[in-house]
């Protein structure tokens, strides 16, 4: 059937513009990205909170074939990355298929048209092919605090920072996660007080952060990229390069906090990586200012503008800031996307995401999921694996116009690929490291977040598509595959 569109892509951060991009580049103009915000960009428009940065160094941190000549620094300001996207977006002779202030409702395949039937906030369009690109970090978790919604001063996610924050303030920080370490340091300079709540403590390993001088040399991105890939044996459980990273973040803290105690409250329980680590050079530093107090418990209610730890101890503040990230083991899209005999994503995905290959769903034909289920990466840019995505997204539209599809991954394909991706995340940190974090599904307790690998394997066998593990497209969900 004619659809209004070959290509519908939702979401304009870097996974979506880098796909157009490409889809441009490969001489295909029947798409659309959908954008629900008023400008491109995703985690680096809606970031803007004091501090915001890459947390790798930010020659990793675009395309290969689009490489930014002239970072800034070796940690790119999160403005700088939207200013690349946005270059991107325009150099690349995107805007005509831009659709802001577009927002994805609903999506059903729709079987006699081999169809994508798609509800947007600006009405239905219809599609052959659906790429959702509404990445992992883009809906705010905001903890149930009771009493939070009476807290009587400013009270803002780190996603949503109110940029007309004034001086002087007496701050609440909730959570000490990768916002927190880049925001608290920055806040503590304009506020009369900081107190930062802290449930678990962060590793924080040195950053080493500075401004590249006018006219000097980027480093060189495959160097680089090989040396940020072999960071991944530090994350297999038991190692010596697990171990070499342990003593590297126990010698930061050492060297930067010298009060034993403090330095006990700092020290997590957990293994290096099991939750995300962090990169600070003004972490530690910051809490030891006078005007800053780090509570070593979580926020159990909030009184008036008192707010109440589980330790017992109160703090009168004026501004709360809730630095506790965001909903990733159950994304919210997957409630919108209904495959092959109704059945919504978030239902296929009930005990924690699953695909082939990080990129394709069985029973959602047609349907390509980037930044998604096992495509981010602990250790490593993650348009490493986002590029990967792009490459096998453009190689399935080749077979499908080869082949007339619809183009659907096999139940076998798609259980093999879970199997292995649990087999390997069962020996890495993010597992046996002994914390609760954000890549893991705590209703399964799968690895659904991370490619538990290093980022080189995972491109060289999904960069380029293969077809072999999609089933013939008359099978019914479930049904035994031939
Ligand atoms: C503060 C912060 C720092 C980070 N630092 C790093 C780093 O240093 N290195 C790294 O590798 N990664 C980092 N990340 C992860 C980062 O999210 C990814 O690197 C990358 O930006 C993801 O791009 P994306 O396009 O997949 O998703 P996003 O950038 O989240 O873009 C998704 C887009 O989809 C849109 N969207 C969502 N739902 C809908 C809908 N229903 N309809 C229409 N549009 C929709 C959103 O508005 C958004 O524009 C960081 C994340 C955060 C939050």
């Amino acid at each position: 059937m004619n659809t209004d569109v070959d290509v519908a892509v939702v979401g304009a951060g870097l996974a979506g513009i880098g796909l157009g991009a490409r889809l441009r580049r490969a001489g295909r103009t029947g798409f659309k990205i959908l954008e629900r915000a008023d400008d491109v960009g995703g985690t680096w428009r809606d970031n803007v909170y004091p501090g915001v940065a890459c947390d790798i160094p930010s020659a990793l941190y675009s395309y290969s074939f689009l490489p930014q000549p002239a970072w800034s620094r070796v940690f790119a300001p999160g403005a700088e990355i939207h200013q690349y996207v946005r270059d991107v977006a325009r150099s690349e002779g995107l805007a005509p298929h831009l659709r802001f202030g577009t927002e994805l409702t609903g999506a059903r395949w729709n079987e006699n048209e081999a169809a994508w039937h798609l509800t947007t906030s600006r009405g239905p369009l219809t599609s052959r092919v659906l790429v959702t690109a509404v990445g992992r970090l883009s809906e705010p978790r905001v903890p149930e605090i009771p009493g939070l919604g009476t807290f009587p001063g400013r009270v803002f996610h780190s996603v949503r920072w109110d940029r007309d924050l004034p001086a002087g303030l007496r701050v609440g920080v909730v959570g000490t996660g990768a916002s927190a370490v880049q925001l608290v340091p920055e806040v503590a300079r304009r506020a009369a007080s900081v107190v930062v709540l802290q449930r678990t403590p962060p590793w924080v390993l040195p950053r080493g952060d500075r401004a590249y001088a006018p006219g000097e040399a980027q480093p060189d991105r495959a160097a680089l990229a090989e040396e940020a890939d072999r960071l991944f044996d530090a994350r297999v459980a038991g190692t010596a390069a697990e171990a070499a990273l342990r003593e590297r973040a126990e010698a930061h803290l050492r060297a930067q906090v010298p009060d034993p105690a403090l330095r006990a409250v700092l020290t997590p329980d957990y293994a290096v990586g099991c939750k995300r680590a962090l990169f600070s050079d003004d972490w530690y530093p910051t809490l030891q200012q006078p005007h800053v107090t780090l509570e070593p418990s979580a926020p159990v209610a909030v009184e008036g503008s008192v707010l109440v730890a589980a330790s017992g101890a109160r703090y009168e503040v004026d501004v709360l800031v809730l630095a506790t990230g965001f909903e990733t083991t159950r994304p919210p899209f997957a409630h919108l996307v209904t495959g092959r005999g109704g059945q919504t994503l978030a239902e296929h995905w009930a005990d924690g995401m699953t695909s082939h290959a990080s990129t394709v769903v069985h029973g959602f034909p047609n349907l390509f999921v980037l930044d998604g289920p096992n495509a981010g990466l602990g250790h490593h840019s993650a348009l490493e694996v986002i590029e990967a995505q792009v490459g096998y997204v453009l190689g399935a539209l080749d077979h499908l116009d080869a082949d007339g599809g619809p183009l659907e991954v096999s139940a076998e394909a798609e259980a093999a690929y879970t199997r292995e991706v649990d087999r390997r995340a069962a020996g890495t940190v993010w597992l046996r490291g002994g914390c609760r974090s954000w890549y893991v599904d705590e209703r399964s307790g799968r690895l659904t977040l991370l490619w538990p690998g290093r980022a080189a394997e995972y491109r060289e066998r999904f960069a380029v598509f293969d077809p072999t593990p999609f089933a013939p497209d008359d099978c019914a969900v479930g049904a035994p595959r031939r």
